[in-house]
């Protein structure tokens, strides 16, 4: 059987790691995806159980306090975090367990699983960003701006991963993204 395979996916929101971490997991089914809890509220076209659990704070609260939760962070003012039974089970399984989650949750998350892979998803550049996050149209201006900071600040991290990946088109850094998981897959299979 395969080893499991944690990998973890960081870049600052906006950047399109949603997308691109999508079209991987269409091309490669062994690649199963982390759903985190937010106490954010839902943007048009999510859905509970599938982009995130939406929970309440007090929920989210009452997750902490039952260790439920292998990392969480408090982010741009919403609580997000990563259930811990879920990735137990399927990295048990020999899956490939994959996490998009912020800077400070995956610092935490190899913490806890050092073998874990971590890739940084890098926009061409940061008007670019601000352009895309303004263009998505679901956060009013000074949540964009909040978040812009944060980028400015999770790009300082980028040399704690262990690959990045600058995101110029979808189909190139989803290609880029299964190249690693490939090779750090057969890695750890001939240990
Ligand atoms: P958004 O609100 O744009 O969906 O997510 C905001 C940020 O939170 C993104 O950088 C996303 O990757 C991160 N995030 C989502 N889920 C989790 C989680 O479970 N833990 C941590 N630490 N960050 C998360």
């Amino acid at each position: 059987m395969n080893s499991g395979l944690l990998v973890v996916v960081s870049g600052p929101a906006g950047v399109g790691k949603g997308t691109v971490v999508s079209l991987a997991r269409e091309r490669n089914k062994d690649i199963v995806f982390s759903v985190s809890a937010t106490s954010r509220c839902p943007r048009p076209g999510e859905t509970d159980g599938v982009n995130y659990f939406f929970v309440s704070r007090e929920r989210f609260l009452e997750m902490i306090r039952e260790d439920a939760l292998l990392e969480w962070v408090e982010y741009c003012g919403n609580y997000y975090g990563t259930p811990k039974m879920y990735i137990e089970q399927e990295l048990k399984k020999g899956h490939i367990v994959l996490l998009e989650i912020e800077v400070e949750g995956a610092h935490n998350v190899k913490k806890q699983y050092p073998d874990c892979i971590s890739v940084f998803i890098t926009p061409p550049n940061l008007e670019e960003l601000r352009q895309r996050i303004i263009k998505r149209g679901t956060e009013p201006p000074e949540v964009i701006e909040r978040r812009m900071e944060r980028a400015i600040k999770e790009m300082e991290h980028l040399d704690k991963y262990d690959y990045v990946i600058k995101n110029e088109s979808v189909e190139d850094s989803a290609n880029q993204l299964l190249e690693i998981i490939e090779k750090e897959r057969n890695r750890l299979n001939n240990k």
